[in-house]
C-alpha cells in the first residue's frame, strides 16, 4: 500500500464476460483485444459458469448480459455477492433497448455502469470498461480507509478510556484525603490553609467530573450494549428523577406528552436525554425559572425529537462550534463544565445514524434537535449510482 489516496490500477485487466450469445461474445472479444495487452478475456456462457470463473480467477471487471439462459443479470449480482467476492471486480450490465430500469436495479446493487448493445457498437465498450475499474478501485481504497480510520478511531479511544479510568482511583485518594483534612484538621488550620483546601476539593471535583466525561466520551460510540425497545416517555421520568435536586433549586417544569418507544441503545438515549435536559437547567436565564419542552415529530423514516430552554440562548455563529469537544462558550468560573457534554451527544445520535442541531436566540432560548431513524428506514448504500 503507498500513502497515496488513490493507487492507479495497471493492465492486463482480468474481463470475465457472462454471454450466452457467440455473436456478441465474438464481438466483445474482436473489441476489446484491439487494445493489445489492456485486457486479459475469460468467458462463461450462463450464471453458473459466470460464478464458477469467479470463484477461481482474479477478476477486474465483470461484463454481464442482462439476459442469460438460467437467470438474468441482476440474479448474477445477488449470487456474486453471495459468493463474498463482491469487492473485487467492476460490474458493467449489458443491456438492450429498453431495460434501463432493470441498469438502474443493478447499480443500486452494486454494478458500476450499464452499457447499451447499441453503444457498444458505437465505440463506447472500452472506456466503459475501464472507467468501471477506476471507480471500483477508488471504492476499494476509500472502504479501506474507512476501515483504517475506523482502526485508528478505536485504539484513541481504548486509549483515552483505559487512562481515564486509571486516573480514577487516584483521584478518588485525593478527594478522600481532602475530605480527612478538613474533617480532622480544620481547627489546626489557618485561614490561609482553609483556602487552599478549600481550593484543592473543588479543582479535585472538578478533574473527576472532567475525567467522567472523558470516559462517557469515549465509549459513547463504541457501545456494547444491545439495542432494545426505549420508552422515552420512561427515560425522561427516570432522568426527572436523577436530576430532582437542580430541577427543585431552579424551579423549573419539564413537559414532555406523549414520547415514542424507539429502537435504540437504552443507555445511550438516557445520557443523551440527561445531558440536553442538564444543560437547559444549567444554561437558563437568571430572570425566569426554566421551562423545558420537549417533543417530537413522526418524519417518516425517522423521527425528530426536540428538546426547547427558554434559557440565555446562544449566538448564531456557535451554533455548530459546540457540538465540538472542549468547546464552551461560559467560563469555568460562571459555570462549571467540562466542553464534553453536546459532542457526547452528537456521537450518540451519530451511531443511531442520526443528526442532531441547534436552533437559538440569545435571551429568548434555544432549541436542540436531534433525529433517530426507524430500523425500517435502513437502506443499502447505493455505490455508483452518481
Ligand atoms: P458543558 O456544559 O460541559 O460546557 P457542553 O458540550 O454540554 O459542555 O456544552 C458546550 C457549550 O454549549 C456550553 O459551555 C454552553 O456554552 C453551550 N450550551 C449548551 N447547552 C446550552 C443551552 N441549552 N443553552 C445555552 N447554551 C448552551
Amino acid at each position: 500500500m503507498t500513502s497515496e489516496i488513490y493507487s492507479q490500477p495497471s493492465p492486463p485487466f482480468n474481463v470475465l464476460i457472462v454471454e450466452d450469445s457467440p455473436e456478441d461474445r465474438e464481438l466483445y472479444r474482436r473489441i476489446l483485444n484491439r487494445n493489445g495487452g489492456t485486457f486479459k478475456l475469460h468467458e462463461a456462457v450462463n450464471i453458473d459458469e459466470g460464478l464458477d470463473v469467479a470463484q477461481r480467477q482474479h477478476l477486474d471487471c465483470i461484463v454481464l448480459d442482462y439476459q442469460l439462459p438460467d437467470g438474468d443479470g441482476i440474479d448474477f449480482i445477488h449470487k456474486y455477492q453471495d459468493t463474498k467476492l463482491a469487492n473485487g471486480a467492476a460490474i458493467v450490465m449489458v443491456t438492450g433497448r429498453g431495460s434501463e430500469r432493470t441498469a438502474v436495479e443493478a447499480m443500486k446493487l452494486g454494478a458500476l455502469d450499464y452499457i447499451t448493445k447499441s453503444s457498444i457498437l458505437e465505440g463506447f465498450f472500452t472506456q466503459s470498461i475501464l472507467n468501471a475499474i477506476e471507480r471500483q478501485h477508488l471504492k476499494e481504497e476509500i472502504v479501506r480507509y474507512q476501515h483504517e480510520l475506523e482502526r485508528s478511531y478505536q485504539a484513541l479511544s481504548e486509549f483515552s478510556h483505559t487512562a481515564s479510568h486509571d486516573l480514577k482511583a487516584p483521584l478518588r485518594h485525593i478527594i478522600s484525603y481532602c475530605n480527612l483534612i478538613k474533617e480532622d484538621f480544620s481547627s489546626k488550620l489557618d485561614a490561609q490553609g482553609l483556602e487552599y483546601i478549600k481550593r484543592l476539593s473543588v479543582n479535585a471535583a472538578r478533574l473527576q467530573k472532567l475525567v467522567d466525561d472523558l470516559l462517557a466520551y469515549s465509549e459513547a460510540a463504541n457501545s456494547r450494549e444491545e439495542k432494545a425497545s426505549v420508552d422515552c416517555n420512561a427515560l425522561v421520568a427516570e432522568i426527572v428523577e436523577v436530576l430532582e435536586e437542580p430541577i427543585r433549586e431552579t424551579k423549573a417544569t419539564i413537559n414532555a406528552p406523549g414520547l415514542p418507544v424507539i429502537n435504540a441503545f437504552p443507555l445511550r438515549m438516557k445520557q443523551l436525554f440527561q445531558n440536553l435536559i442538564s444543560n437547559a437547567l444549567k444554561y437558563r436565564d437568571a430572570s425566569r425559572p426554566p421551562v423545558i419542552n420537549i417533543a417530537v415529530k413522526d418524519k417518516g423514516t425517522e423521527y425528530q425529537f426536540s428538546v426547547a430552554d427558554n434559557g440565555c440562548g446562544i449566538e448564531p455563529e456557535y451554533a455548530n462550534v459546540i457540538f465540538q469537544a472542549f468547546k464552551r462558550l461560559h467560563s469555568r468560573d460562571e459555570i462549571e463544565g467540562s466542553g464534553l457534554g453536546l459532542s457526547i451527544c452528537r456521537k450518540i445520535v451519530e451511531m443511531h445514524g442520526g443528526t442532531i442541531w441547534v436552533e437559538s436566540e440569545p435571551g429568548k432560548g434555544s432549541t436542540f434537535y436531534f433525529t433517530i431513524p426507524k430500523p425500517e428506514a435502513r437502506r443499502m448504500p447505493l455505490y455508483g449510482t452518481a
